[in-house]
Parts: C-alpha cells; sequence; structure tokens
C-alpha cells in the first residue's frame, strides 16, 4: 500500500532533516502505530504519505504511485484520509451529515450515492444517532468520530490519524481507539500517531522515530520488551510494562509478553 525508499524531508530554513533516510512499507489491511518524542518527525512523516509533503531525498509511493509525480496527487490524498489532532479545527459544517458530505462533495459523488455513504460512515463510527446535530455541542471523543467519518465517506484505502486522541479525555480516546479498532477489523489500512504508547498494544506492528530516523520497527510485545532503548528514545514507559520490567530485572519469572493489566495481575497472584 505504501512504500518509503531512503526518504528524507528537510523544511526550507532547516539545518537538520525532520524526516532522516526512512525506508519501511505499510502492507494493505495492517494497523500500525508510530510513536516517537515530541519533534521527531512523525507529522512530517505523516505529511509525506498523502503528498501534503514531497521527500527532499528519495521516493514515497502510495499504490505504486509516486507522490512526486503531480498527476497523482489527487488520487492519491483520495486513497490517504487524515485526521489531525485538534477536532475543532477539522470541523467546518453546522450538522453533522453535512460535515461528513463535505469530502465526497469536493469529490464530485452524486447526491444519492453521498447519502449513503454518509449513513454507511456514521454507522462505522457508531454516530448514527448523532446525524441531524450541530458537531459543536459534541464531546471531543464524538468530534473525532465525525473527522473520521468525514474521511470514511470519501472511501479511502488508508486513515492516518496524527495525534486524533491526544487532546481527549480518557472516554473520548477510549471511543476513538475503539472505533479505530472496528475500522481495521474490517481492513482498513491504519497508521496511528499516539503519545500514549497503551495505544500500540492492539497493533500489527510498532514504529518508533527519533530525530527524524526509524529506529524501531517491531511487533508491539518485541517493542515493549526493550524498556531501556525506549527510555533511550524518551518515551513514557506504561506502567505495567515498566512494573513487569522491573520484576523480571530483580529475578522475579514474569513472562516477557506482558502488555496488560490483567495479564500482569495473573502472572503476580499465584506468586504473591
Ligand atoms: P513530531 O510530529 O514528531 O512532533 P514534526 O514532524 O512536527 O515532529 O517535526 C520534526 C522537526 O521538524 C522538528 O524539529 C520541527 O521543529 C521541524 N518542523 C516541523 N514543522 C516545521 C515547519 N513547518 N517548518 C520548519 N520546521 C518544521
Ligand atoms: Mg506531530
Amino acid at each position: 500500500m505504501i512504500r518509503l525508499e531512503n526518504v528524507s524531508f528537510t523544511y526550507a530554513d532547516d539545518e537538520f532533516p525532520a524526516v532522516d533516510n526512512v525506508t519501511l512499507t505499510i502492507d494493505e489491511g495492517s494497523f500500525v502505530v508510530l510513536i516517537g518524542h515530541n519533534g521527531s518527525g512523525k507529522s512530517t512523516l505523516a505529511k509525506l504519505l498523502n503528498a501534503l509533503l514531497i521527500p527532499t531525498e528519495g521516493d514515497v509511493w502510495v499504490e505504486g504511485m509516486n507522490t512526486k509525480e503531480e498527476e497523482y496527487t489527487w488520487e492519491i490524498r483520495k486513497n490517504v484520509g487524515m485526521v489531525f489532532q485538534n477536532p475543532d479545527n477539522q470541523l467546518v459544517a453546522t450538522v453533522v451529515e453535512e460535515e461528513v458530505a463535505f469530502g465526497p462533495e469536493n469529490l464530485g459523488v452524486a447526491p444519492a450515492e453521498i447519502e449513503m455513504r454518509i449513513t454507511e460512515a456514521l454507522e462505522q463510527v457508531g454516530m448514527s444517532a448523532f446525524r441531524k446535530r450541530p458537531p459543536h455541542m459534541l464531546s471531543g471523543g464524538q468530534k473525532q468520530r465525525i473527522a473520521i467519518a468525514g474521511v470514511l465517506a470519501m472511501q479511502p484505502k488508508m486513515i492516518v490519524l496524527d495525534e486524533s486522541t491526544a487532546m481527549l479525555d480518557p472516554q473520548g480516546r477510549k471511543e476513538v481507539i475503539e472505533t479505530i479498532e472496528g475500522l481495521t477489523e474490517k481492513g482498513m489500512t491504519i497508521l496511528l500517531i499516539t503519545h500514549f504508547m497503551e495505544e500500540a498494544t492492539f497493533a500489527d506492528r510498532v514504529l518508533v522515530m527519533d530525530n527524524g530516523k526509524l529506529v524501531m520497527d517491531a511487533p508491539p510485545v518485541e517493542i515493549f520488551s526493550r524498556v531501556e532503548e525506549l527510555r533511550d528514545y524518551q518515551m513514557e514507559i506504561p506502567q505495567v510494562i515498566e512494573l513487569a520490567h522491573e520484576l523480571r530485572k530483580h529475578g522475579i519469572a514474569i513472562s516477557d509478553d506482558i502488555l496488560e493489566r490483567e495479564e500482569l495481575v495473573s502472572e503476580l497472584c499465584p506468586l504473591l
């Protein structure tokens, strides 16, 4: 679906590349989580995926289309939908259904087809009951689900969410993550950029960026077992992972694939 080959990007007045020689493929239908400290190049990488930015070195292909070739820009943007951090900056309409219709209208989709897409997209994010409501009255989590519905209505092949849970309360975050999980189960390709490492637990693959470089690329169980390395990249380690790691270091027999609290509890109880 996505292929990056030796991709670098340097902003006009910057000395160092924001993305530095990244080579990477993303398979259709996979759920990939990208983590990394502030300024590590995550958003820049995201923008390279849908031709919002063009590499200063190397190539990005989306379904075989090189983002450098302007004739493909439209098709690439349609294929790779983006959801950003602040729900309030993304919503433009006064009624939810208009919001969801906005993308397909711009693509020139016929009205009857748009109707169907609105119904389907709102269903997929669990927001059908809010169709006639004004978006500004919704909670943060609900707003992000509407933003996701707006992207779904354009029928993309992939969705990139750039810290789309960062401004939400725990309930909103849970709603959005559950929505994303629902989409991945239906075969949607997802790249989730997040500050919350816990959100990587259900990923097929976790990528870690540091100073523009892709420094780790492995399944979550493996990533989470490399605690010292994650600390070097200034990542905050989830409590459960950290506790399991410290216990292991002290010679207590905890298996090395613990990702969730319940798993740790069930291993600890017999030991106690
Ligand atoms: P992240 O999303 O991981 O926080 P970014 O991709 O936003 O990282 O930023 C990577 C680097 O590029 C940082 O050093 C940042 O200061 C720089 N950068 C980001 N956007 C711009 C811009 N529009 N102009 C110049 N430098 C930028
Ligand atoms: Mg960012």
